[in-house]
């Protein structure tokens, strides 16, 4: 490769789903964009099995991902219709896409990660855009004109931004020298998907279970997607499928029959993770690099795609991609929602983990039951699930 090859607008590490949209929009956009992924990329075997990565994908970012081009490619989507929550002591919320806005389609869809990643992928595959797969970064450095990435096969990449979409155990957070707080919820998201002995209604359950959090996601048929959040995921992972399926089942009151396992479970730890700054000279973060959440909610992939959507929109039309004030700008936009994010979840969870107040049990779930009676407070519920 010759200088002018290897010098990019921007240089994207992480081609997880949050790099991959940002690559896209940017190239779809006229820029010049690298896109470096570690892992291979390959999705062929997309209708074998069922992914156990899955998630509920907002109706901004369903906009975000169909001005990409990329919703069309997915398939085997679910719709999340309505919510049911309850208690650990009997409290229950339910709510509606259209508590929040009468023509509102759906609260989320939800969509495998694999499916997500194809389609992504695909749409990347027929942009004018570098696709560097299977090769990892080996040094960086920055100057106030550009960003200098040395990769392991001994190739150098100059960008006036490099863009850090590389995860929550990030290389690029690391090699700035940005400090992250983290914090660990001394839980693991345990997933699986199952087959349902009656249909779910495309309504998503969740269960604040006292010591964990259990969550059932409609997926597309007669399946739903299990998240449970849990400070003991081995006695969930060490269970054979016959056994796992029963006690899911019965934690959720059977509240869709029977189940099956269709895909096994595999286990996440849970942190919440606080960079110091999410920008430096010519740099920015996004996706899990720039943040993590409890995936009570389901948000964590959802504010990564805003970040890119926020990112790709601020560098429009900006002669330098890289330029500060901008990444100033991005780093400010972005600072409400992920700090409103990060801090109700955290609440939610002590909320519902903490056991040493005697009258909290009875408060937060009368809590629950009293907002489900206040149609002004429960619409406030419904338009933010909805991303109003
Ligand atoms: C149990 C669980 C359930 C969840 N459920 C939901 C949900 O329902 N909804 C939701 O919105 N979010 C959910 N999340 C959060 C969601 O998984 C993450 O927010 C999302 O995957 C982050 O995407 P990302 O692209 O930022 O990072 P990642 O998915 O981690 O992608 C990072 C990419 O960078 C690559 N990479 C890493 N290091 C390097 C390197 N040095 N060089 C090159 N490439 C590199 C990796 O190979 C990977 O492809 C959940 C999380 C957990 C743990």
């Amino acid at each position: 490769m010759n200088t002018r090859q290897n010098d990019f607008d921007v240089i994207v590490v992480g081609g997880g789903l949050v790099g991959a949209s940002l690559a896209l929009a940017l190239a779809e956009a006229g820029r010049r964009v690298a896109l470096l992924e570690g892992q291979a990329a390959h999705f062929d075997d997309l209708y074998q099995g069922w992914d156990a990565r899955v998630y509920a994908v907002s109706p901004a970012n369903r906009r975000f991902l169909e001005s990409l081009g990329a919703w069309p490619g997915m398939e085997r989507i679910g719709t999340i219709a309505s919510m049911d929550v309850r208690g650990d002591r009997g409290g229950r919320i339910e709510f509606a896409a259209s508590d929040a806005d009468a023509d509102a389609e759906a609260l989320a869809w939800i969509a495998e990660n694999r499916w997500m990643l194809a389609a992504l992928w695909r749409r990347l595959e027929c942009c004018d855009i570098t696709l560097l797969t299977g090769v990892r970064p080996s040094a960086l450095s920055t100057t106030a004109r550009q960003a200098c990435l040395t990769l392991d096969d001994g190739r150098e990449l100059t960008a006036a931004l490099l863009v850090g979409a590389d995860g929550a155990n990030s290389w690029v957070r690391g090699q700035l020298g940005l400090e992250a707080s983290v914090k660990p919820y001394g839980q693991s998201g345990v997933v699986a998907n199952f087959d349902c002995e009656r249909p779910h209604g495309n309504v998503a359950r969740q269960w604040f279970l006292g010591d964990g959090i259990l969550a059932w996601l409609p997926m597309a048929g007669q399946r739903m997607s299990m998240v449970w959040s849990t400070p003991e995921p081995e006695s969930l992972l060490e269970l054979d499928a016959e056994t796992l399926a029963e006690t899911v089942a019965s934690t959720g009151d059977y509240a869709l029959g029977g189940l099956s396992v269709i895909t096994p479970a595999a286990a996440f730890p849970l942190r919440l993770i606080r960079p110091q700054s999410t920008v430096k000279e010519r740099v920015a973060l996004v996706g899990d690099a720039a943040h993590t959440v409890h995936p009570l909610a389901g948000q964590g992939v959802n504010l990564g795609f805003q970040d890119a959507a926020t990112l790709a929109a601020l560098l429009q039309d900006h002669r330098d991609p890289g330029d500060w004030l901008l990444l100033r700008r991005f780093a400010r936009q972005r600072k409400e929602a992920v700090v409103t994010m990060q801090t109700t979840c955290d609440a939610l969870f002590a909320l519902f983990h903490q056991h040493q107040l005697p009258g909290l049990p009875w408060l937060r779930n009368a809590g629950l039951s009293l907002t489900n009676r206040l149609t002004p407070l429960k619409r406030q519920f419904a338009r933010h699930a909805i991303g109003f």
